[in-house]
């Protein structure tokens, strides 16, 4: 990426609305006018000290004064209407940008990285990406005031004078520079080791009941202890390049300080351009340490933000969302070719094939981590394959629009998530069409969804994270009637009841089976007994198909399955 390109990413999200962009930058012409109309202000009132100019004076302090109030005054509007409401724009743009991104992401990718980090990641990027947004601008333009009012000053006081200024000026940046990107290694290290350390609380506080229950309070803070340490120890490394960079604006701002000192000796100065002059130096010297600081912070966060970046954008994206043709379903029929599918450090499928009829029941069934979950994901169209394709009569999902596929797909995952929001607006959430009353009682009462109605609020009880929890079961249910009302043509259960107790179980079961007889159901069940009545059972073993049948046939065979079977029965 060139240097242009990156600056372009960069200020990207500002430049969507052009308008906020002038009203960040009006707001610092503002900031810097104060400062150099103040210096104008002292210099007039010390000239008219310097002559004695009595009768003007009280005229010129008040207006000195009232200068200021209005200042002041004004600073609250200014800062409320450039500040802070472009800030919460830019906000918005990144989150509403980076969320949309997010769900464009190859799923596979998402999976691997995990859920703690990407929060993580995504939360600092965003704050820090608007933070060095508003900085920058700000810095900006204050440094380009400053150095053009320099050059007007400077420039009474004759060329050499602005070539001195500027000969000082590339001086001081040099060795920032250099300085700074000496001291931005450790810093690096430092925030490498700092998303360690979120990760860490993560893990902390989504694991509470386990390490309470294990007694591991000690262990897991000795481990963030020592990310804070090593932090800290990168901190103290940076920390001796950054004294030495904020030094030198200030020895050569003592060198000049001194210049103007022994110059007076030489040419006589009045007194108010010397006040001017020293006030002028300051300013200067404050705008450059600020510049300073905003480079060097700028160079340490950035790479927070380029975390982000490359999580999101340089990242592989879930292809065929929109593109290709439409999906047209027909049967239901599924067919797997030659299948690879691995997680980073997990081979799953290897040259996997499986043709599943349509319009009929498939169980999967097998030990944990045998691959069942991965199978209907990949069939679900929520992974891709590494090689080989999944086709759905006779359409491979490379090459239709995933939407069209997905509108199709009924898939409840192992462990269903609610939203915040009313149980209706849940219910209703992946509905193809209006839901009338009538359909929505029948989801109810099939689903055994009955506890709905306990509540106070009924459908319209507020659930989620900050209101009604419900319980694994609970939300089990809920996902079951969100199906039947969804109704759709391939049903993708990944143990739809193992929340429940055989009594929900069965009738869950029974309406399952009475809905959707004549479609293409796909069903992973621990419990052998929910899969008797399937016509097709398939029993996988780290991912390939060991044994395949229907029940009789698997009893007959007296083979895996039957073995299942059997532990499981005596209980
Ligand atoms: P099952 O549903 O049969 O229990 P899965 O399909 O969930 O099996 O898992 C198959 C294999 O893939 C397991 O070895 C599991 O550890 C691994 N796996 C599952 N999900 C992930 C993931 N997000 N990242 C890495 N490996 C995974
Ligand atoms: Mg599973």
């Amino acid at each position: 990426m060139t240097a242009f390109q990156a600056i372009k990413r960069f200020f990207e999200p500002i430049f969507r609305e052009p308008g906020y962009f002038y009203r960040m930058v009006g707001v610092n012409i503002f900031f810097a006018s104060y400062s150099i109309l103040s210096v104008l202000f002292i210099r007039e009132i010390t000239h008219i000290l310097e002559v004695k100019n009595l009768e003007v004076l009280p005229k010129y302090i008040v207006l000195y004064g009232v200068f200021n109030i209005v200042f002041f005054i004004s600073t609250y509007f200014v800062r409320q209407w450039g500040w802070a409401e472009s800030a919460h724009h830019l906000l918005k743009m990144i989150h509403r940008d980076y969320m949309k991104r997010f769900d464009g992401l190859d799923n596979t990718y998402t999976e691997n990285i995990g859920t703690g980090k990407i929060i993580s990641i995504a939360a600092k990027g965003s704050e820090v990406w608007m933070g060095l947004i508003i900085d920058s601008i700000s810095s900006i333009t204050r440094l380009v005031i400053a150095i053009a009012w320099a050059i007007i000053i400077l420039s009474n006081a004759g060329w050499m004078a602005v070539g001195i200024f500027f000969a000082l000026f590339i001086i001081v940046h040099i060795g920032v520079h250099f300085l700074n990107s000496r001291s931005s290694e450790w810093r690096k290290k430092r925030v490498d080791t700092m998303n360690e350390y979120d990760r860490q609380i993560v893990k902390m506080i989504m694991s509470k009941f386990e390490i309470l229950q294990n007694n591991r309070i000690g262990r897991e803070i000795e481990v963030l202890d020592r990310h804070t340490d090593e932090a800290k120890i990168y901190n103290l490394r940076a920390n001796d390049y950054h004294v030495a960079m904020f030094s030198l604006p200030s020895f050569v701002f003592f060198i000049i300080t001194i210049s103007i000192l022994i110059a007076t000796l030489h040419i006589p100065l009045s007194f108010a351009s010397l006040v001017s002059m020293f006030m002028i130096t300051a300013v200067l010297k404050e705008t450059m340490v600020d510049s300073i600081d905003f480079f060097k912070n700028f160079t340490k966060q950035i790479y927070t933000v380029q975390k982000m970046w490359l999580l999101f954008d340089d990242a592989p994206k879930l292809t065929g969302l929109h593109e290709w043709e439409a999906f047209l379903f027909k049967k239901g029929e599924i067919e797997i070719r030659n299948l690879s599918f691995d997680y980073r450090w997990n081979h799953v499928f290897r040259d996997f094939s499986l043709s599943i009829t349509g319009g009929q029941k498939t169980a999967l069934v097998g030990l944990s981590g045998s691959g069942k979950s991965t199978l209907v994901k990949l069939i679900a169209g929520y992974l891709h394959p590494a090689t080989g394709e999944v086709v759905v009569d006779g359409q491979s999902l490379n090459e239709v629009k995933l939407r069209d596929y997905y509108s199709h797909i009924g898939y409840l995952t192992q462990d269903p998530s609610v939203f915040d929001g009313t149980i209706l607006e849940n219910l209703t959430y992946g509905a193809r069409s209006e839901v009338s009353e009538t359909e929505l009682r029948k989801a109810i009462e099939l689903a055994q969804c009955e506890f709905i109605y306990e509540f106070q609020d009924g459908l319209g009880t507020e659930i989620g994270e900050k209101w009604v929890r419900l319980s694994g079961g609970q939300r089990q249910r809920l996902a079951i009637a969100k199906i039947f009302i969804k109704n759709p043509e391939i049903i993708i259960l990944d143990e739809p009841t193992s929340a429940l107790d055989s009594f929900s179980e069965e009738k869950i079961n029974i309406a399952f089976h009475n809905l959707f007889s004549w479609r293409t159901v796909i069903v992973i069940a621990h419990r052998l007994q929910t899969v008797k009545e399937a016509d097709d059972i398939i029993v996988l073993e780290h991912g390939t198909i060991v044994e395949r049948g229907n029940h009789s046939e698997l009893v007959e065979r007296n083979g895996i399955y039957a073995k299942m079977l059997e532990l499981q029965s005596g209980f």
